[in-house]
């Protein structure tokens, strides 16, 4: 079955999602691929941003820690992120940025497997993830293996020395999505954790960390989740390992009593301990009214749109670019995230070229173009436009133009 364009507006007339296009300010004629990178604008976090910084910072000054309880912004924005990632209301807080809370859990569960050293992992997790790793084994020599272990061999690399398995659910790269109930289970029969990173699943697929029996979790704020640029990020700490982890950064808002100002450090019961230093007021802010954009929303039909729209691209795509090259590199079924990667010889200059006929994705090296589902903001016409410009941006020849070659410093 082939869809036309009209089918794509038939869809669209009656798409549940759709009023919620509404709640986002897009720039015109622009269709925006690449909300998993940096989602959209909610008009709700833009009048938020404004009243937090004139009425909250510039008329309430020091006061606003208690009177627009800036203070319990993390576990506020936690408790809404928790929803969507089927945890409880104390086991997510909105604090620092991925990496650092990749960091912090880490080290902290190492005190939930005391005889334990080896920490697994996969090549081609997201940069970020086996770096950070890289850095704690240099840290703590004597005390962390690391292991990265191909996909397919790595749930039998886990045995009784395995203290922890760091896996990214939803690749950055393919979308590929891995069974978090099965490989959870599967890591837990050898006594081992789990820290699933949730970065591109938050606000992307139904995630449920307490019905998988997650250990620990983390994720991005302004990816999926519309936070902003280099919004918050969340960590999730099951509620049974909560007073056993023990946080390597040991700062004050992690502290039992931090306004004792107690010369010892004394550790929160429950997921506070997990807090650094002093919270990000106006990130935390904008995240918390982007939020609320998917309180009218059920994530089953988000999911459900989400993989309508990838189909519908998939198949449209292919039919017009598969003579110029394009090659599909997600799955092809629900095993799908909320994103389709191409593969191309030619990617980045094809991606510019797509950018500059109003298409906009982006590029990972060394070949892939990487398009966004986002279907709180996308139309089934979006989708359909967005295939006929590509094909012929492809069929013109247009990305060959020496402009589209010049690299810049962020893809
Ligand atoms: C985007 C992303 C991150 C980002 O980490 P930051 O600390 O926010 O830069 C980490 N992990 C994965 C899997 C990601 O996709």
């Amino acid at each position: 079955m082939t869809l036309n364009r009209a089918d794509c507006e038939a869809l669209d007339a009656k798409d549940p999602l759709a009023p919620a296009r509404d709640r986002f300010i897009l720039p015109e004629g622009l269709i925006y691929m690449v909300g998993n990178s940096l989602g959209a604008l909610p008009k709700e976090t833009a009048a938020r941003m404004d009243r937090a910084v004139r009425q909250e910072w510039g008329q309430n000054l020091v006061t606003g820690w208690n009177r627009d309880n800036w203070v319990d912004l993390p576990y506020r924005v936690g408790a809404k992120i928790a929803k969507l990632v089927g945890a409880g209301a104390d086991e997510v807080i909105a604090t620092d940025s991925t990496s650092i809370n990749i960091f912090k859990l880490v080290v902290g569960a190492l005190a939930l497997r005391p005889g334990r050293s080896k920490i697994i992992t996969e090549p081609g997790n997201f940069p970020t993830d086996l770096y950070v790793l890289q850095g704690i084994r240099d840290l703590l020599p004597d005390r962390v293996t690391l292991e990265v272990v191909e996909r397919t061999r790595l749930l039998d690399a886990v045995d009784k020395d395995t203290a922890l398995v760091l896996l990214t659910q939803v690749h950055y790269k393919t979308g590929e999505v891995l069974d978090m109930a099965r490989v959870t289970r599967a890591v837990q029969a050898k006594g081992a954790l789990i820290l699933w990173d949730l970065s591109h699943s938050t606000g992307a697929i139904p995630v449920d960390l307490n019905g998988a029996n997650a250990d620990l979790a983390v994720g991005c704020g302004y990816k999926f989740l519309n936070g902003g640029p280099g919004a918050p990020a969340f960590l999730y700490v099951a509620k049974r390992h909560q007073d056993q982890i023990a946080p390597p950064i040991t700062a004050w808002f992690g502290h039992a009593s931090p306004f004792e100002f107690s010369d010892h450090y004394q550790p929160a019961p429950g997921i506070v301990r997990n807090m650094t230093g002093t919270p990000a007021v106006l990130g935390l802010s904008a995240l918390d009214a982007s939020l609320d954009v998917w309180d009218q929303v059920d994530m089953a039909t988000v999911r459900l749109k989400s993989l309508e729209l990838g189909n519908i691209f998939i198949e449209q795509v292919e039919a017009r670019c598969t003579a110029h090259g394009f090659r599909l590199a997600s799955p092809r079924d629900d095993s799908r995230g909320s994103q389709v990667s191409f593969y191309h010889e030619h990617g980045y200059p094809v991606m510019q070229a797509l950018i500059a006929h109003g298409v906009v994705g982006d590029f990972r090296a060394p070949d892939i173009l990487r398009f966004a589902i986002t279907p709180l903001y996308q139309r089934y016409v979006d989708i359909w436009d967005a295939a006929e410009r590509i094909g012929e941006v492809m069929e013109s020849g247009a990305w060959q133009r020496p402009e589209f070659a010049r690299r810049a410093a962020v893809t």
